[in-house]
């Protein structure tokens, strides 16, 4: 029963020093958030300990009477946030929950039609060697080259060409909605199933501010610990349980995964229920303001002759790329000069990149985090401020002057306030 710190204090001190640079530093990952002290507690909890494969009331072993509770509720809970007429909340992660989806609606050699991996989609998406593209025949469709956009008359072309199995909607760098009726209209043309992945953008789902693609999807997929602000996790959604349904459960378990983590469950129960507050809503409000302010800032007046633009120029939902395509920086030094100035974020490959992934000429910043630390539209002009000065001077950053404004805006939100870990 000794603590951490006493059994093995070099992982006590990771604990510690991530504390630390959370609170101390701006995280502007995307794909990243802070979750509630309650889900930390729950998923720290001793629910870690049990076994229980199977799903609630059919389980594989004994004394599952308190995690079939907890697995209820967060399934009960995620159906009524998203319309949903079934949910599994078993899904380990995001690629987990992405490769019982396929398991559960292809075949493997079946064509898949999805967003280009440099063009915003993701590696399960069909990526070469993701198992999406070893196991499936992944096609891709891309955004226009002008305006950036998806364009549904050529993801309709590209359908009626590869005539595939699952057209996949979703991404994880795009900063615009996608039209789901449109992609259902054209998945019906084709005789195609239509995945939705809204790994990035569930929260503001939740939240009534983006479309909820269940209506429209055969089969939806998620991420929890994006916008949506839970453990990192993942979910799958159906609007039609009696087809899909049982398919998606075999799929899960035993298909993909053997135990669930019942400690993670009943944290994303804890999430899904705060997810459906209106303070939730009002959070994934200054989420989107948030990006807005910071695409309108780097479009500024001062800010022409850097090199520096905004994909599409703007954004609807909790993220801004970044087009570093004309500037003195490439993505991988943009990273590096925000994260000198405490502001955390990732170079990202935009499209039509002609600098290698692990260079880039882009960046995404996503806002999430700081809404959940309780930015408003003041701090984020603020920190707007700050990136497109960063940027624009480059080289000629005056870095310790940024550090100190974005000190000051940490020291006024603090984090976790009083947690010892
Ligand atoms: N799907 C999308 C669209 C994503 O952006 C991500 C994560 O970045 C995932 C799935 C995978 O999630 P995880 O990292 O939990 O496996």
């Amino acid at each position: 029963n000794a603590p951490l710190a006493q059994i093995d204090p070099e992982i006590a001190d990771v604990l510690t020093g991530e504390l630390d640079r959370q609170r101390h530093t701006l995280e502007m990952i995307a794909s990243e958030n802070f979750v509630p002290r309650a889900v930390l507690q729950a998923q720290g909890s001793v629910l870690t300990n049990k076994y229980a494969e199977g799903y609630p009331g059919r389980r594989y072993y004994g004394g599952c009477e308190q995690v079939d509770i907890a697995e209820n509720l967060a399934i009960e809970r995620v159906k009524a946030l998203f319309g949903a007429d079934y949910a599994n909340v078993q899904p380990h992660s995001g690629a987990t929950a992405n490769a019982a989806v396929l398991h559960a609606i292809a075949s493997p050699g079946d064509t898949l039609l999805g967003l280009e991996l440099a063009h915003g989609g993701h590696l399960t998406h069909g990526m070469k060697i993701n198992f999406s593209g070893k196991l499936y025949d992944a096609k891709a469709y891309g955004v226009d080259p002008q305006t950036y956009l998806v364009d549904m008359d050529k993801v309709r072309e590209a359908a009626r060409e590869h005539e595939p199995r699952v057209i996949i909607a979703g991404w994880s760098a795009y900063p615009r909605q996608l039209d789901f009726a449109a992609f259902r209209e054209i998945a019906d043309e084709v005789g195609a199933t239509l995945w939705v992945d809204m790994a990035h953008f569930a929260g503001l789902v939740a939240a009534g501010l983006h479309p909820n693609p269940v209506p429209h999807a055969h089969v939806v997929s998620s991420t929890v610990h994006k916008t949506l602000g839970g453990p990192r996790s993942g979910l799958i959604l159906s609007s039609d349980a009696e087809t899909f349904g049982r398919k998606l459960n075999s799929a899960v378990f035993p298909g993909q995964q053997g135990g669930p983590l019942m400690h993670v469950i009943a944290a994303k129960a804890t999430a899904f229920k705060l997810a459906g507050s209106p303070e939730f809503a009002e959070r994934q409000q200054r989420t989107i303001e948030g990006a807005k302010i910071l695409a309108e800032r780097l479009l500024a007046d001062d800010m022409k002759d850097s090199g520096v633009s905004v994909l599409t120029g703007g954004t609807d939902v909790h993220l801004v790329l970044v087009d570093l395509r004309n500037s003195e920086l490439d993505g991988k030094q943009a990273e590096d000069l925000l994260h000198a100035a405490g502001i955390t974020v990732n170079r990202n490959a935009i499209p039509f990149d002609p600098r290698p992934p692990m260079v880039t000429s882009g960046l995404r910043i996503g806002t999430p985090a700081l809404a959940t630390r309780g930015f408003g539209a003041t701090e984020f002009a603020e920190v707007a401020d700050v990136i497109a000065i960063a940027l624009r001077d480059g080289a000629g950053a005056d870095v310790e002057a940024l550090k100190a404004r974005v000190t000051k805006l940490t020291e006024n939100f603090p984090l976790y306030d009083g947690l010892v870990q």
